[in-house]
C-alpha cells in the first residue's frame, strides 16, 4: 500500500514512503511489529489443577472466549471433558478417563485443530499461552515469561504446592513441545502477595524451617484479590494507592486479603492454600496438634491426612451433604441442621477474619466480595454483614439482592456506611489472559 501511495503521490511522496522504497525489509520488519502491537492476541489460557483442567481460547481486545473447556475428576476413571466454541458455547462431553492433565489437555489441542466449529484450524494461529501457576515461591513476585531458566525455577516450586504446581509443569512442558514457538507466561497466584511484611508471612517456628525449606506465608488467589482490588477502587472513583480495602474471594477455595494502597499486606491462605477460612473441602486452619492427634489415632498415613483436610472437610465435611454451597444452603433451607451448621460457622469464621484485617490495617475504606458465594450469594453476604454493622459496614439489603444485578460489580451498602461494600465479578482466565497479552506485547515492542 505504501508503495502504491508512492507512486500517486510522486514528487510530494512522504519520508515515510521514502523509507519504504529505500529500506523495504527493514519498513516491513516495522510494519509487522506495529500491526502485531495493535491485532488482537489470541490466548489460550490453561488452568491445572490436581483434578480439573479449565482452559479458555481468549481474543484479548475485546475480551472475547472462543472456546472453554473444563475437565473435572481429571485422573479418575469417570473423568470427563466438556468443550464448547462461540457463539453458542453448545458443550460437547469428551471421554478422559484415567488420563493425567497433560493428556487431557493433549486431547483439548487436536479438539482445537480439528472441530469444524473451531475458530483456528492450526496451533500456529494461538499468539499466546497464559498459564495459572499456584504456587512462585521467593522466585517470582510477578508474571514472566517462560524460557529455560524460569522452567528450572518451576520445577523447584513444585514442593511447595504439589497437589497443584506439578500438574501446571506438566502442561507447559506439553506445549513447548506442541508450539515450541508460542510465547508462554506463567501467572502466578502468589505474586500479588509478595508485598506481605515479614511479620505477617513468617511462622511461629524455628528459624531453621524458613532458611531450610523456605517455610512462610505465600497466600494464594492473588490475580483476584488484585483485581478486586482495582475494581473496588472505580467502582469508589478513587485511585487504589489511597484505599485500605479488604478483599474477600468467597469461592469453592477461599480466602481475605487485606489490601493496604493497593498492596497486600497480608492474606488468608499460608505456605499452601488449606491455611485460612474454611472453605468447600479443605478445613481451613485448626489447631495443628489435631493433625498428629488423629494420625496415631486412627494410624493414618501423611497422603491420607493430606487428603482428610484437603477433599473431606469444610463444608462437606461439617454438613455430610455437599460442597457446594448451594446445595448446602438448600438442605439447611429443608430443615438439615447439620446443613446450617456448616453455614453458620462459614459465615462467622469470614467475619472474625474481616475483623482481624480491619485490625491490621490503618483505615478500612470498603470491604469487597467476588467469586462464586461472594458474587451470587445474598443470603450469605446478609449474613455476614449482619455481624459487622457495629465496625461500620451497613448494607443495604435492596442492593444486595440479586435479582437482575449477577455480573454487575457495585456498591451494595448504604450510602452513609462508613466502610463501603462492593462486589465485583471475578474472571479469572480473562485476568490471565490479559497479563499474559501486557507481557507478550512487551516483546514485540
Ligand atoms: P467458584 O469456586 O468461584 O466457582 O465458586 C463456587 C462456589 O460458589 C460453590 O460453592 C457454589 O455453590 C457457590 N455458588 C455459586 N452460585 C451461588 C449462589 N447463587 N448462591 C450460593 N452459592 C453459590
Amino acid at each position: 500500500r505504501e508503495r502504491r501511495a508512492l507512486r500517486h503521490a510522486g514528487p510530494q511522496a512522504g519520508s515515510r514512503q521514502v523509507f519504504a522504497i529505500m529500506f523495504p525489509d527493514l519498513f516491513l520488519d516495522i510494519l509487522f511489529t506495529t500491526l502485531k502491537k495493535e491485532m488482537p492476541m489470541r490466548v489460550l489460557v490453561v488452568n491445572a489443577g490436581s483434578s480439573s483442567l479449565k482452559s479458555q481460547l481468549i481474543e484479548t481486545d475485546g475480551k472475547v472466549t472462543l472456546m472453554k473447556c473444563l475437565a473435572e475428576k481429571v485422573g479418575t476413571p469417570s473423568a470427563f471433558m466438556n468443550v464448547s466454541f462461540a457463539p453458542d458455547f453448545q458443550k460437547t462431553t469428551y471421554n478422559v478417563a484415567d488420563m493425567p492433565v497433560q493428556e487431557c489437555l493433549a486431547k483439548l489441542l487436536d479438539i482445537l485443530v480439528d472441530d469444524p466449529e473451531s475458530p483456528i484450524s492450526s496451533l500456529s494461529q494461538i499468539d499466546a499461552i497464559g498459564n495459572r501457576v499456584v504456587a512462585g515461591g521467593e522466585y517470582f513476585t510477578r508474571s514472566v515469561i517462560i524460557d529455560e531458566a524460569v522452567r528450572e525455577k518451576l520445577a523447584i516450586c513444585e514442593e511447595l504446592a504439589p497437589l497443584h504446581n506439578p500438574p501446571a509443569d506438566a502442561c507447559i512442558d506439553l506445549m513447548r513441545e506442541a508450539m515450541p514457538n508460542t510465547p508462554q507466561v506463567a501467572v502466578f497466584d502468589t505474586a500479588f502477595h509478595a508485598t506481605m511484611p515479614a511479620k505477617a508471612y513468617m511462622y511461629p517456628l524455628p528459624r531453621e524451617y524458613y532458611e531450610k525449606y523456605r517455610i512462610r506465608r505465600y497466600g494464594a488467589h492473588g490475580t483476584s484479590h488484585r483485581y478486586a482490588a482495582q475494581q473496588a477502587a472505580n467502582l469508589l472513583g478513587r485511585p487504589l494507592r489511597d484505599l485500605g480495602l479488604i478483599t474477600c474471594h468467597l469461592g469453592n477455595g477461599g480466602s481475605i486479603t487485606a489490601v493496604n494502597h493497593g498492596k497486600s499486606i497480608d492474606t488468608s491462605m499460608g505456605f499452601t492454600p488449606l491455611e485460612g477460612l474454611m472453605m468447600g473441602t479443605r478445613s481451613g486452619s485448626i489447631d495443628p496438634a489435631i493433625v498428629t492427634y488423629l494420625m496415631r489415632r486412627e494410624h493414618k498415613s501423611f497422603d491420607e491426612m493430606d487428603a482428610i483436610l484437603n477433599k473431606e472437610s469444610g463444608i462437606l465435611g461439617v454438613s455430610g451433604v455437599s460442597a457446594d454451597m448451594r446445595d448446602v444452603l438448600a438442605a439447611a433451607a429443608a430443615g438439615n441442621e447439620l446443613a446450617d451448621l456448616a453455614i453458620d460457622m462459614y459465615v462467622y469464621l469470614i467475619q472474625k477474619a474481616i475483623g482481624g484485617y480491619y485490625a491490621a490495617m490503618t483505615r478500612t475504606d470498603a470491604v469487597v466480595m467476588t467469586a462464586g458465594i461472594g458474587e451470587n450469594s445474598a443470603e450469605l453476604r446478609e449474613r455476614i454483614f449482619a455481624g459487622l454493622a457495629h465496625m461500620g459496614m451497613i448494607l443495604d439489603h435492596e442492593r444486595n439482592d440479586v435479582t437482575g444485578q449477577i455480573g454487575v460489580n457495585r456498591i451494595i451498602s448504604i450510602d452513609d456506611s462508613p466502610i463501603k461494600i462492593c462486589v465485583v465479578t471475578t474472571d479469572e482466565e480473562v485476568r490471565i489472559a490479559r497479563e499474559t497479552d501486557n507481557l507478550v506485547g512487551q516483546l514485540h515492542e
